[in-house]
């Protein structure tokens, strides 16, 4: 179906009742940006700066990451690019950069660990380095910018200061900077669910990382194979959790995503269709399939089924979903 896939490459992501779908895809190095054009992706909807990083011998210095993140913006045109601050530590660690496994004597649990927006919020140098060059590398343009594992309100808050800091010293100086600044936070961490009352009004975005979201719901490892069956992303628990948030977010009129490799399987992309999400950033390989689903999909007719589903909450939750979906032409 290869040529079936590529051929919807300048179709929209619409449904067939009509419902207009955001399909984005997910990035890192300079040479994914080319699948923008091969997937026809609306967008990039999670950049992961860190890459560059780890791809580095030595640190990135901000004039390095400036010239990235400019070629990125430069590559997109019009779509948007959703930066993502960089998610280091923890099982991502930089050899050039002193580690907790230096300070603290090594972590048992990485993935919990000092990562990500923690390890950034801490070493504030790296972090300002980065929104500068995020903020000069957009002049003239939007900046989407998001920040990683945020587990409470004040850590979100905290990096948009940073980044406000930043633009306003780059406006002190004269310096041309974005025209806009949107700002997201990443929701991966089930503890922030609980506090999106506190967090939304401050929001532009919200965008669920679902492989780091559901090992914590789980508290099943994302990475060890033993694993792998002990949670099913279309359980019960799963998409209850994610109902819950797509509701709370859509009540608060705050945009809502998946850029988790759960919205890149094409069943996976229907329920959370269903559940209201209409955003995903998926890997380049993915839109083509995904794109089928939603083009075959009648949205409204699966939104009116969920809510029993996810009452009834059967054991067999994946083989129902995807009895609706044979039995709906999908
Ligand atoms: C996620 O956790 O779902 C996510 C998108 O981020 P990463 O896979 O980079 O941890
Ligand atoms: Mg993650």
């Amino acid at each position: 179906r290869r040529a079936e896939f590529a051929a919807l490459r300048d179709q929209p992501a619409l449904s067939k009742d009509g419902v207009r779908v955001q399909l984005m895809m997910n990035a890192g190095l300079r040479d994914d940006v080319a699948a923008l054009e091969t997937t026809g992706a609306d967008g990039i909807g999670l950049f992961r700066t860190e890459f560059q990083f780890l791809v580095s011998a030595t640190l990135p210095q901000r004039e390095r990451q400036q010239r990235l993140y400019k070629d990125v913006m430069d590559a997109a045109g019009d779509r948007p690019v959703i930066f993502r601050t960089v998610d280091i530590g923890g099982d991502k660690a930089l050899p050039y950069m002193k580690g907790p496994e230096d300070e603290a004597g090594g972590e048992e649990n990485p993935a919990m660990g000092w990562r990500a927006l923690r390890l950034a919020l801490e070493r504030d140098a790296l972090m300002k380095a980065q929104a500068r060059a995020l903020l000069e590398a957009s002049a003239g343009r939007t900046l989407h910018v998001m920040f990683p594992m945020v587990s409470e309100p004040w850590e979100y808050e905290a990096a948009r200061d940073l980044v406000e800091q930043q633009r306003k010293w780059l406006a002190d100086r004269g310096k041309l900077g974005p025209g806009a600044v949107r700002y997201g936070a990443m929701l991966e961490v089930p503890a922030l669910a609980e506090m999106l009352d506190q967090l939304l009004p401050r929001l532009d975005f919200l965008s669920i990382g679902t492989n780091d979201l559901t090992q914590f719901l789980f508290a099943a490892d994302r990475g060890n194979p033993k694993l792998a069956d002990r949670y099913d992303w279309l359980s019960p628990a799963i998409l209850r959790f994610l109902a819950r948030v797509s509701r709370t977010c859509r009540e608060a009129g705050v945009p809502v995503g998946v850029c988790g490799e759960m919205g890149g399987r094409p069943l996976e992309a229907m329920a959370l269709l269903g559940l209201g999400i209409d955003r995903l950033s998926i890997t380049p390989a993915a839109i083509g399939p995904v794109k089928a689903m939603i083009r075959s999909l009648d949205i409204g007719a699966l939104r009116d089924v969920i809510p029993t589903l996810l009452d009834e909450a059967p054991r067999d939750l994946r083989q129902r979903i995807e009895a609706w979906a044979i039995g709906n032409g999908v």
